[in-house]
């Protein structure tokens, strides 16, 4: 899903001009790449249309990042799918809170119940693990390898006492004990069936859990969905921990969860070691979808610092190569205005492999001899460097006091320059990207 959707974008920033028609355009190949993830389909189109909504009432079109605005749209509205904000554990009034997990067999909920607990004890919380899958071979010692691993207790009653009455019996336990938390490890079957759902039901109305947690295998993408569904018609779900994100995910069972069955995601868990269960961030896992993580500040800074007047001037004159080297010097300031530039190189795909570029360094000494040099040319030389022959460049370097070598650097930066700020103006969407300029 990342890959396809940097494709879908990477052609938007590419464009000059955007039209309405390029705005559709991506919106169908977003719409293709989210079904191709395995996003529900009711919910893709609810998704593309609130997409469009927000474009228009933000008049894309007017903009001078159009390709930008949109993509930071998709992103917003991706945050918003998955539930805008991280959603925390519930709290039971009087201790202990109960957790009840639920989900199909191999999902990760025995796995899941060790890292949850390890989460809370680093929150000086003292949880009790309880052993309720007695079916599977071996899922009580499995808990139990957990527990012991973590230094958390276990209660378990063995493979022969009904798990209603192990369930009742924990609360008791942790009563006692002091456990602020109650875990309460269930039994899952590779699909959903009666008995199961009946017996969850009465742990369910036996412990009253203040969080039933449904743990669902990212892999399985819309599978994951058609399950947290049937579960939630059935047993009033509170959040979800989606699992296995670690592995090679589509997404879709991120970008659906939510919207389906209005269930937050609570926590994701990405491997296999104890400590991989992180709270769930919305904001973050758009980011990884879109795979734009450090594209999104260097949108936001760019907006916040290029002067969108001037630098359509410069574009202008870049089309008609009108720019010299008086230009080059407003570029350099500008540019400098944005921070680091090699930095700035870093975060922009595409950007880095442009040889060269690392080299130039603005600072305020740099700006100093670079405007030493220009003014040291002729007006005729400041648009033509072609001009500079062997014998004009000895004649700059001494009548700016600098070197042969420093105007042959400077002249090479010019050229550099150029090639960057089409290339930079191609990314912002302006009038020179490889379809717009004429
Ligand atoms: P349960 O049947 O729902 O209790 O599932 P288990 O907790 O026994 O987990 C089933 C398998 O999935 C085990 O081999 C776990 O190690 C593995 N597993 C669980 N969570 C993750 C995860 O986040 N990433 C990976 N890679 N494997 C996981
Ligand atoms: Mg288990």
């Amino acid at each position: 899903l990342a890959s396809r959707l940097q494709n879908v974008f990477g052609k938007l920033k590419g464009k000059g001009k955007v039209s309405e028609e390029d705005v559709s355009e991506a919106m169908r190949e977003v719409r293709l790449a989210l079904l191709e993830a395995d996003v529900n389909f009711k919910v893709v189109k609810e998704f593309i249309a609130k997409v469009k909504e927000r474009a228009i009432g933000q008049d894309v079109m007017k903009s001078f990042t159009p390709g930008m605005v949109i993509i930071d749209i998709v992103n917003k509205e991706l945050t918003e799918l998955m539930g805008g904000t991280q959603s925390k554990l519930a709290k039971a009034n009087k201790p202990p809170t109960v957790i009840m997990m639920a989900g199909l067999q191999g999902a990760g909920k025995t796995t899941t119940s060790g890292k949850l607990a390890k989460l809370l004890q680093k929150g000086n919380h003292k949880p009790l693990l309880v052993a309720c899958d007695i079916y599977r071979p071996a899922a009580i010692k499995q808990l139990q390898i957990l527990g012991e691993q973590i230094g958390a207790p276990v209660f378990s009653m063995g493979d022969q006492t009904n798990p209603v009455e192990i369930a009742r019996a924990a609360i008791q336990h942790a009563k006692e004990n002091n456990n602020d938390y109650v875990i309460v490890d269930t039994a899952g079957r590779l699909h959903i069936d009666e008995a199961l759902m009946e017996e969850l039901k009465q742990i369910h109305a036996t412990v009253k859990p203040d969080e039933v947690l449904l743990v669902i295998d990212a892999m399985t993408g819309q599978d994951a969905v058609n399950v947290a569904e049937s579960f939630h018609s059935q047993l009033a779900l509170s959040g979800v921990v989606l699992t296995k994100l670690d592995g090679d995910t589509r997404g879709g069972a991120a970008l659906s969860v939510k919207a389906v069955t209005g269930c937050p995601i609570k926590f994701a868990a990405m491997g296999e070691k104890i400590d991989s269960l992180e709270p769930f961030h919305p904001d973050r896992m758009a980011s990884r979808i879109l795979g734009m993580g450090d594209m999104l500040s260097l949108i936001e800074k760019a907006q916040s610092n290029i002067d969108a007047e001037k630098a359509a001037e410069m574009e202008r004159k870049m089309r008609n190569a009108e720019f010299t080297f008086d230009d080059f010097l407003e570029q350099m300031a500008q540019v400098r205005k944005m921070g680091p530039i090699d930095q700035l190189l870093e975060m922009m795909p595409g950007m880095n492999k442009m040889k060269g570029l690392k080299d130039i360094k603005v600072d305020e000494r740099q700006i100093a001899r670079v405007e030493a040099i220009v003014k040291s040319m002729t007006k005729e030389e400041k648009g033509k460097p072609d001009l500079l022959n062997h014998s004009r460049r000895k004649r700059i370097a001494a009548g700016s006091g600098t070197t042969v070598a420093d105007v042959n650097r400077l002249i090479k930066q010019f050229d550099d320059m150029r090639k960057m700020m089409k290339q930079f103006s191609s990314m912002m969407g302006g009038p020179n990207g490889p379809k717009g300029g004429k």
